[in-house]
């Protein structure tokens, strides 16, 4: 009798303690569960998110822009003609209103023995590109790009230094870049998209406005027709006046190793 009495005494207590831990369980649980009841569910109401404090003044990185890849690996000439065509559509004439109509001795390619080497771009002279060419005229960006060069300062060469220039050129297999260099004169340098490059030179007089590493937009003046590098600027006057433009992708220039007629029709279909 003793022994069913304490078996009892010991069967309530558990039961007690099951109760207790049971209604623990549910104090503990009752803050996450405090929501209104609706449609016979309960909604949990989340706890607030913690504030965070403002954000930095610093602004972000700016996204890395994309290097600027080349429009084509190798030499573009050697694409067939409408490829060609295709790839530099973007350009535009660098004179308002002027079309090719060049001679061969104006095109990308031709000889010109005087310095022992090779034309590299198309000359704009008046009485054959259909405008008038005079100094002052002026030389529009062929394409959006950014300006990579721009001689603000520029020095004519002296009588003398043209027959030295001359002579070395002359004595060498082709007209070294440096005297090349000289010989184009007051010049400007875009890059456009693919990394192409166009060049203008003999120019009279480049935008003050403009230096290197702005944007230009197609169309945009960025100097003038000039004389520049060619012998009449030694003295002051107004002979060869022209534009000399040229298109470079990848250590080729626009024309190279082609036959003029060829050139003459991508120039006519690309500097529209
Ligand atoms: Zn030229």
């Amino acid at each position: 009798m003793q022994k069913q009495k304490s078996a009892l005494v010991y069967t309530t207590a558990l039961m007690a303690l099951a109760v207790l831990l049971f209604a623990a369980f549910f104090l503990n649980l009752l803050p996450w569960t405090s929501g209104s009841p609706v449609d016979g569910k309960t909604i949990i109401e989340k706890e607030p998110l913690p504030e965070y404090p403002p954000e930095a003044e610093t602004p972000a990185p700016e996204p890395e822009e994309p290097d600027n890849v080349p429009l084509f690996e190798g030499n573009i000439n050697r694409l067939p003609l409408e490829m060609i065509v295709d790839k530099l559509s973007f350009f535009q004439s660098p004179i308002k209103g002027a079309h090719i109509g060049m001679t061969a001795g104006q095109l990308p390619g031709a000889p010109r023995s005087y310095r022992n080497g090779t034309h590299e771009g198309v000359d704009y002279y008046n009485g054959f590109c259909g405008v008038k060419i005079v100094r002052g005229t002026p030389v529009l960006a062929a394409a959006e790009g950014v300006v990579i060069r721009i001689d603000h300062t520029y020095e004519e060469m002296t009588a003398e230094e043209r027959v030295d220039y001359r002579r070395i050129s002359a004595q060498s297999p082709t007209t070294p870049e440096d005297i090349l260099d000289k010989f184009r004169g007051r010049q400007v340098w875009l890059e456009h998209q693919g990394s192409v490059i166009s060049r203008y030179a003999h120019l009279d007089t480049v935008s003050s406005k403009l230096t290197v590493g702005d944007a230009v937009y197609a169309g945009e003046q960025i100097g003038t027709v000039g004389n520049s590098g060619t012998p009449p600027a030694i003295t002051g006057g107004d002979g060869e006046m022209h534009l000399h433009f040229e298109i470079w992708l990848n250590e080729s220039y626009l024309g190279e190793g082609l036959p003029a007629e060829d050139v003459r029709y991508l120039l006519r279909r690309i500097l529209k």
